[in-house]
């Protein structure tokens, strides 16, 4: 099977965390700071504070940015729970805003959900392409709220030449195993705000900061988000290929592009000549005459050795959501769930494996079209 994205582990990935495990300390020690500092350099962001997961690092960035209960935050439901989940772990409410038919957030629809209570606007750069965040800043200073940016799939994107992490108060990467560069698990808050960074420091570490000689002082209700040595060392290893990672998964993403074409089944997401995609997904979108087929599909490719995937089911969909907002559903995200497709498209493909994934979808679907739409 040719998974939707894999990690790639080199002999200099091992080597760095064999060196790591031989070393006098497992965590807490010189390679968390040595990563930060790679992070800092490759990001151009002031601050980089690494933790054990992006899920964690999205908590210390709503918590760092004060949220509070009873605080409401406004984010997209075309993303992993945990997005909405990290806001609900500090009390606030989350409001969900819809989507455009690239999966980002509608910047146009922020502002008839804002109310006097929201703190926090959480966009997720789908799928590595950057969401509009010059005009969600600018919504944003205008009532008084912070921009938090998941940016778990787009660590090396770039908005006119500027890394993402450095337009928002907050951005939060991930280093789960098949993110853009992997710790394991992994994350970071980045910030070019001191105060931010000092208290995302703080809410990391139990909330405690060290006096003198034995003595600490415990200001803040912290966690133990701490990211060990050993996982740092594979970052720092990782984070130097990057760039090399990116140029692979964009090669693909470029092959992809030529070859569907005005294709008949569905379109794909053009990435706008001002950005750059680190193209953590390579996302189809069909036509809504095989949305009611597209568990036949799915099979079908998975069948034939294509690990394609889905991304997202709505947040608002799950269970838990429901118990809390009761139904909802937002008309753009309902179609974009219904369309997506995310394709193989990874580093450790070939090129020969992208044909074999073009070739096998364009049949697939040339099996499945139909003119019949769906009765949704
Ligand atoms: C993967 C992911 C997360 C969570 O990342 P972890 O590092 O697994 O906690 C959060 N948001 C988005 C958009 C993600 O894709």
């Amino acid at each position: 099977m040719i998974p939707y994205s894999r990690q790639q582990i080199t002999s200099d990935d091992i080597t760095a965390v064999t060196e790591a495990l031989k070393g006098d300390f497992l965590t807490g020690g010189a390679r968390v700071d040595e990563f930060e500092t790679a992070l800092q350099n490759y990001t151009g962001i002031k601050h980089v504070i690494v933790m054990n997961s992006a899920t964690s690092a999205l908590h210390v960035g709503y918590l760092a940015l004060g949220l509070k209960a009873g605080d409401e935050v406004i984010t997209t439901p075309i993303t992993f729970a945990a997005t909405a989940n990290a806001s609900l772990m500090c009390g606030a409410n989350v409001k969900f805003c819809d989507v455009k038919f690239d999966g980002n957030i509608d910047e146009k629809k922020l502002s008839e959900l804002i109310s006097p209570k929201t703190k926090v606007i959480t966009p997720v750069d789908f799928g590595g392409n950057g969401v509009e965040i010059e005009e969600i800043i600018k919504i944003a200073k205008k009532h008084g709220i912070k921009v938090l940016d998941d940016a778990s799939h787009a660590l090396g994107s770039q908005i006119n030449g500027v890394k993402i992490g450095n337009h928002a108060d907050a951005t939060v990467f991930s280093f789960h195993a098949i993110k853009p560069i992997t710790t394991f698990e992994g994350g970071a808050l980045a910030t070019n705000d001191d105060e931010i960074a000092r208290l995302a420091r703080l809410y990391r570490s139990h909330g405690i900061s060290k006096k003198r000689l034995w003595d600490s002082d415990m200001s803040h209700l912290g966690y133990n988000y701490r990211l060990s040595d050993v996982a740092c060392a594979l970052g720092t290893s990782q984070l130097k290929r990057l760039d090399e990672m990116i140029e692979v998964r964009e090669k693909i993403a470029k092959f992809y592009d030529e070859k569907f074409e005005k294709n008949p089944y569905f379109s794909t997401i053009k990435i706008a000549e001002n950005k750059k995609s680190a193209r953590h997904l390579y996302p189809i979108l069909l036509f809504s005459n095989f949305w009611c087929a597209k568990e036949d599909i799915f099979e079908e490719l998975h069948r034939r050795g294509i690990g394609v995937q889905v991304h997202y089911k709505p947040t608002y969909q799950f269970s838990f959501y429901k118990q809390i907002y009761g139904e909802m559903a937002l008309k753009v995200a309902e179609d974009f769930y219904r369309a997506e497709l995310s394709l193989p498209c990874h580093q450790s493909m070939s090129m020969q494996d992208a044909r074999f994934v073009a070739t096998n979808l364009l049949e697939v679907l040339a099996k499945f079209d139909t003119s019949k739409e769906c009765g949704v």
